[in-house]
């Protein structure tokens, strides 16, 4: 058997280099910017005004002076005037600052009267209530970097800077099959024998958080022909996932039917604990594109460790990340732990902080069935394999789940 980490780098050296594509900015979201972005203009793109008021000259003002009003500039136009000594012009929130203004009087300290505006603050500053042109951003300065995840902030900002259809790494295509006799669907009541189908939700859900294209092709019983049909169309995506039927069972029929459909097996089985059974392989399409393929053990807590430990990787590397979405950190241990067996451990944990020391506490799990103790969950603690008592107050490391 394997280790997590030779796995690991098995699984992302199957990874292909996708080539960009453009996105509309509108579905950008989620997706990873595979080029530096430059601004087609500076931002503001004109000298501004911060406020409504009056632009003057800041020399002219003391309490009580009256100035002559000579136009009034919206948002949107453009001054016909310059401001001259003992005159103003009125502006609006974003409209262009006139020549010969240096601040801003708010609206709030005037008075108007006709043709003319009465000040009624001490003095103003030059500069007040002003944004000169091209503060936030210049024309041709990079404003994002290959490589950022674009949140809703950034389709904000690539909207101003002009970037409507945008570079992105590809989005892989993730499919999810769910095997087993005794799986029915979660709008149905199980009769006897029988239990919902709760990795398909969960590892569909995975997907989608995690930024693939995430797509469940619902429940596969463990019969050859089945199970053939489902991983033909399963075999169309750019990560194909199956759970459960990979295991020492009579039914387990995954790795079969994947050698069937000329899936080339990578690794079966590795060293870890919950997830022992996990299968890997590549399915090499004519037209050159690959499906990777993971068979994870059926129980979901095994399926959630082995889709955070290796399906999440491989998401991120195909977006053109790191790879790395599981944060590392270490945290001193609540409550003793006794690790038993040869395959390292990792374990539902939850991760507290309290007055800048991360806290970590293995629930008590009843098992890899455990979804229940499982929703408590943020970290998976890490205990390395061998017979060894962690007393409380030990540091170990953590594994934190992205939220
Ligand atoms: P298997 O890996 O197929 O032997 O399944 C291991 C255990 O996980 C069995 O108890 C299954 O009933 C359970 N299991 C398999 N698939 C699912 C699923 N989609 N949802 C919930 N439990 C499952
Ligand atoms: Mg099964």
């Amino acid at each position: 058997m394997i280790s997590v980490e030779q796995a690991l780098a098995e699984i992302l050296a199957q990874v292909p280099n996708g080539r960009p594509t453009f996105c509309a900015l509108s579905d950008s979201v989620g997706r990873t910017l595979a080029e530096d972005i430059q601004s087609d203009i500076d931002s503001p793109p004109y000298d501004k005004s911060l406020v409504d008021g009056y632009a003057v000259i800041a020399a002219d003002i003391h309490s009580g002076v009256t100035l002559e009003v000579l136009e009034a500039v919206m948002a949107g136009e453009t001054p016909t005037q310059s401001v001259q000594p003992g005159t103003a012009i009125q502006v609006m929130t974003g409209a262009p600052l006139p020549p010969g203004a240096d601040a801003v009087v708010m609206v709030e300290q005037t008075t108007r009267d006709l043709e003319v505006v009465t000040i009624e603050q001490d003095s103003i500053q030059p500069e007040t209530n002003v944004m000169r042109q091209a503060t936030s951003l210049a024309q041709g300065e990079t404003i994002l970097t290959r490589g950022t995840i674009i949140r809703p902030i950034e389709v904000g900002i690539l909207a101003e800077i002009g970037c409507s259809s945008v570079p992105v790494f590809p989005q892989p295509k993730l499919a999810v099959i769910s095997t087993g006799d005794e799986l029915v669907d979660s709008s149905e009541v199980p009769q006897a024998g029988q239990i919902r189908n709760s990795n398909g939700p969960l590892l569909q859900a995975l997907g989608q958080e995690f930024g693939a294209k995430a797509q469940s092709l619902g429940i596969g019983v463990d019969d050859l022909k089945a199970l053939s049909d489902l991983v033909k169309s399963g075999l169309e995506a750019d990560i194909l996932i199956l759970s459960g039927g990979v295991s020492a069972g009579v039914r387990d029929l995954v790795p079969a039917v994947l050698n069937q459909h000329g899936v080339e097996q990578i690794f079966h089985k590795l060293k870890l604990k919950p997830g022992k059974p996990l299968w890997f392989g590549i399915h090499q399409h004519a037209e050159g594109r690959r499906t990777l393929v993971f068979g994870l053990p059926g129980n979901p807590v095994s399926s959630l460790v082995c889709f955070l430990l290796f399906v999440t990787p491989v998401i991120s590397l195909w977006q053109g990340g790191s790879g790395n979405c599981l944060r590392k950190t270490k945290a001193c241990l609540n409550s003793e732990f006794q690790q038993r067996g040869d395959r390292p451990t990792y374990f539902p944990a939850q991760l507290t902080e309290q007055d800048g020391t991360r806290y970590v506490t293995p629930l008590a799990w009843k098992g890899s069935a455990d979804q229940r103790t499982l929703s408590e969950a943020n970290a998976l603690a890490f205990f390395p394999a061998g017979n060894q008592r962690y007393p409380a107050g030990e540091e170990i490391t953590v594994l934190e789940i992205p939220s």
